[in-house]
């Protein structure tokens, strides 16, 4: 099948980095760190292209297989709508519902089926067709849903069927994400399939020291990962450039923007050849992502999973239990020592701030328990020896603020605690889903106490949109505030998270 094999890869190619310690990129929210001299990107011009010198590049690499034409129309709708997936936009292919049918190479194939999966998500059935026929696309999809693969692979198809890196090409896949947390799970993914295939990536974000990540850059990679702030002093500086750039995803976009990124974002787009392929990326799809998309995208299609309303993961047991202030640590003493007497007991305790979280921390090691912190003014080598521990298990309580409430994806994480309860019902769907990961169950634990009682009809909506038992004293609070339309105030956004 055309575009499908391997190509003759006869020169040395290294593998694909690890990803290195350091911070930048913005983890937690507050914006994007400023440059050392004035507006970050000020020196980068804005390319004006002529499309008869650029040299043309391939990106429709797609041929359906015949397993998938075979399929009848009504067993495609049936898949689509047991999947809950909804397209919008003109020539989407039909979805692939077995791994084979997508084609890929042997050596990534033989990568996934090492992973045991029995089929691709439903984001990966309809987003791999898509993507390698070289269309621009939106997906509304989130960590937890499969999504990076849904990109990485087709990324890697594009890929071998460009030529050779040269001496001074900079990748030919740019990935922007938010955080380094996210950057580095992907290069993570990218570097298992993308060893595979003989194929480099790089994980550019801010905090660290630029030396190696330039080196890398200097080296060649087609694939580099990077946070916004990092990469626009890179290009700056001169050391990379997007002249080869044809396939360009943007992760998170709706919280690249939460996080005030726009106007790196735009600098770095438009470095980027306009005929490129767009892939983006994103929870929720409030209208500034729309712009975001009409701005960057041409005709492209748009694939939903999930109904268009921020919800909870289902496979997650949530409990309320409304108290007051004084009684939080006492309950969670009490949690503890339950959780800890099971086998299964990884536990993320989120804080409302930084320095409830160390004082929590402080006390619960004090007191014996395997806690450890993580905040965004922890230095991001310090975070990322915390988030290790807890991966791995050696420190089973992980202490957070919401720089762990979005992308983290630990696979074992058995129950989240709310310690204090977050600023909006959408914050409180991100922290519950660092449980409950790839179709596990979970456990979400919430003290919310008066002080919150404002976000309680927030709350009763996501609870029985998830089909959860109410605490009677949560129904009163929201009656007692007149609430009794429950909720509905989010921006759009989807299930998995
Ligand atoms: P992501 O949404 O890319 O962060 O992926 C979330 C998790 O799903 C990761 O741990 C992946 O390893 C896992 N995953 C990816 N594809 C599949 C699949 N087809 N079936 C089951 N799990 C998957």
């Amino acid at each position: 099948m055309p575009g499908f094999s391997d190509r003759d890869r006869g020169r040395d190619r290294g593998y694909g980095a690890a990803p290195r310690f350091g911070g930048g990129g913005g983890g937690s929210r507050g914006g994007p760190p400023q440059g050392k001299f004035g507006n970050p990107g000020e020196r980068l011009r804005k390319k004006h292209w002529n499309m008869d010198e650029l040299p043309k590049f391939e990106k429709n690499f797609y041929q359906e297989h015949p397993d998938v034409t075979r399929r009848p129309p009504q067993e495609v709708e049936n898949y689509l709508r047991s999947k809950d997936v909804t397209v919008k936009g003109r020539d989407c292919p039909k979805p692939m519902m077995k791994f084979h049918e997508a084609n890929f190479p042997n050596y990534v194939m033989d990568v996934i089926a090492k992973q045991g999966w029995a089929e691709p998500t439903p984001i990966q059935a309809q987003g791999w067709p898509l993507a390698l026929s070289g269309k621009d696309m939106v997906g509304i999809a989130q960590t937890g849903s499969g999504k990076t693969l849904a990109y990485l692979l087709p990324a890697i198809v594009h890929i071998q069927h460009q030529p050779f890196l040269e001496h001074g090409d900079g990748p030919i896949c740019l990935v922007l994400a938010p955080t380094r947390e996210l950057a580095q799970q992907v290069q993570q993914v990218a570097a298992e399939y993308g060893r595979a295939s003989r194929l480099k990536s790089v994980c550019v974000y801010g905090g660290a020291p630029k030396g190696p990540q330039i080196r890398d850059l200097e080296r060649g990679v087609e694939i580099c990962i990077a946070t916004p702030g990092r990469l626009i002093d890179f290009l700056e500086a001169g050391k990379t450039n997007l002249r080869r750039c044809t396939y360009l995803v943007l992760d998170e976009a709706d919280r690249m923007l939460d996080m005030g990124f726009e106007p790196q974002i735009r600098k770095i787009v438009d470095q980027i050849r306009p005929d490129r392929q767009t892939l983006m990326w994103s929870a929720t799809w409030p209208k500034e992502v729309r712009q975001l998309a009409e701005d960057f995208l041409k005709q492209y299609v748009q694939i939903n999973v999930g109904a268009l309303q921020l919800s909870a993961n289902h496979n997650i047991l949530q409990i309320v239990d409304v108290c007051n202030d004084g009684e939080k640590d006492d309950k969670l003493l009490r949690l503890l020592e339950e959780i800890m007497s099971e086998k299964e007991n990884k536990t993320i305790i989120f804080t409302e701030t930084k320095r409830r979280c160390d004082e929590l921390t402080r006390r619960m090691r004090r007191d014996g328990w395997p806690a450890m912190g993580i905040h965004g003014d922890k230095s991001q080598q310090e975070r990322d020896w915390v988030l290790n521990e807890f991966k791995y298990g050696k420190a089973p309580i992980l202490i957070a603020t919401d720089v762990a409430s979005r992308g983290l994806d630990v696979e074992d994480v058995k129950f989240v605690i709310n310690y204090d309860y977050p600023n909006s019902s959408e914050d409180y769907i991100h922290r519950i889903g660092r449980t409950a990961r790839s179709q596990k169950t979970g456990t979400a634990y919430t003290f919310f106490t008066p002080n919150n009682m404002k976000q309680a009809s927030d709350l009763i909506a996501v609870l029985r949109e998830a089909n959860q038992a109410i605490n009677p004293k949560l129904l009163q609070m929201a009656e007692a505030r007149g609430g009794n339309s429950y909720g509905g105030s989010w921006r759009g956004g989807k299930r998995w998270l």
